[in-house]
Formats: C-alpha cells, sequence, structure tokens
C-alpha cells in the first residue's frame, strides 16, 4: 500500500485519511509475532511548510518471556506522527520509507513502527525470577533447590557472627 507523498506535499489543499489493516503473518518482530492483522489509520495533513503524517497502530501480539519461556500475549495501541517538509521526500537519510517514485510504503511504515514499539526483551511480568539453574522449573511456581540456596550463604554468614560474638 503506497501514499504518493511527493504529489501530497506539492497539490493537496484538504486532509486525507485511509483505514488498512496489515497481515504480518508470523514475521518475527524483536522475537514477537502478531496474532491478528494490525489495524491501522494513516493521515495525511496539508501544513504551511510542508504536511503533518500520523499513523495509528492497533495490534495484539505474543512472545516469549526472555527470563521463563512463558508465553506472552501484549495489546497495542500507539500514534506516530511525522513532520515533513517539502524536500523531504528527496532526502537520502529521510527516515520514513520511501520508494524511488516518492510515495511512502505504508505497510513498511507499520512493520518499522511496530519493531520500535514491541520491547526487544519482553517479560511476562517486570519481576519474573526466571528459570531455577539447577532444577530448570519457573521459580515463580517454587522449587525446594531455590530455598536451599537462599538459605545457606545467611547461615554462612551467620556462624561467623555468632564466631565473633562468642
Ligand atoms: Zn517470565
Ligand atoms: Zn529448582
Amino acid at each position: 500500500m503506497q501514499f504518493d507523498v511527493k504529489n501530497f506535499l506539492l497539490n493537496a489543499k484538504t486532509a486525507y485519511s485511509t483505514q488498512f489493516s496489515v497481515d504480518l503473518g508470523g514475521e518475527d518482530l524483536n522475537g514477537s509475532s502478531l496474532t491478528a492483522p494490525a489495524e491501522c489509520v494513516f493521515t495525511a495533513q496539508p501544513t504551511e511548510e510542508g504536511a503533518l503524517l500520523s499513523v495509528h497502530i492497533r495490534a495484539q501480539a505474543q512472545g516469549e518471556c526472555a527470563r521463563c519461556l512463558a508465553n506472552v500475549q501484549s495489546s497495542y495501541d500507539f500514534t506516530r506522527a511525522y513532520s515533513i517538509r517539502l524536500r523531504d521526500p528527496d532526502d537520502p537519510d529521510f527516515e520514513l520509507p520511501m520508494n524511488e517514485n516518492g510515495c511512502l510504503d505504508l505497510r513498511e511504515l507499520v512493520v518499522q513502527e511496530l519493531i520500535f514499539e514491541i520491547p526487544r526483551v519482553l517479560l511476562c511480568s517486570p519481576d519474573c525470577p526466571g528459570l531455577c539453574p539447577i532444577c530448570g522449573r519457573k521459580k515463580a511456581e517454587g522449587c525446594t533447590c531455590q530455598a536451599a540456596e537462599a538459605t545457606e550463604p545467611v547461615d554462612a554468614r551467620l556462624s561467623i557472627l555468632k564466631q565473633l560474638l562468642s
């Protein structure tokens, strides 16, 4: 799906808006993938210097917790806006995905913004304790090796204290 940015910058007098969905199948986005097509709204508005573009993205994704490997479902609902000037489409460093004819690739824009939005390190909860290095089970579900590990150093320190005190 293409939006002719150059033509819009030169000729548009009124705002433009289009609704579309982007089906990414199982495409990898920082280790997550979408569970349904992303629902998007793209708008463009002429301004004095050029145009104001915006894209609103709603998506459901799933991935693996980086610590305990549990399945993590997350939803995203965000808007990005870009203020562009007349000469921007000719700038090789222009941040938006454009083709050689000055058209913006809306699908590529959505992919780019999703990759920016979806965390690189996904966690099931901010304080996920991860997996036990001894038995390989989720620490959050409790395992006995964890308890033994935690008490030993404390006991050692206490016994030194006891020695010092006596
Ligand atoms: Zn986790
Ligand atoms: Zn364990």
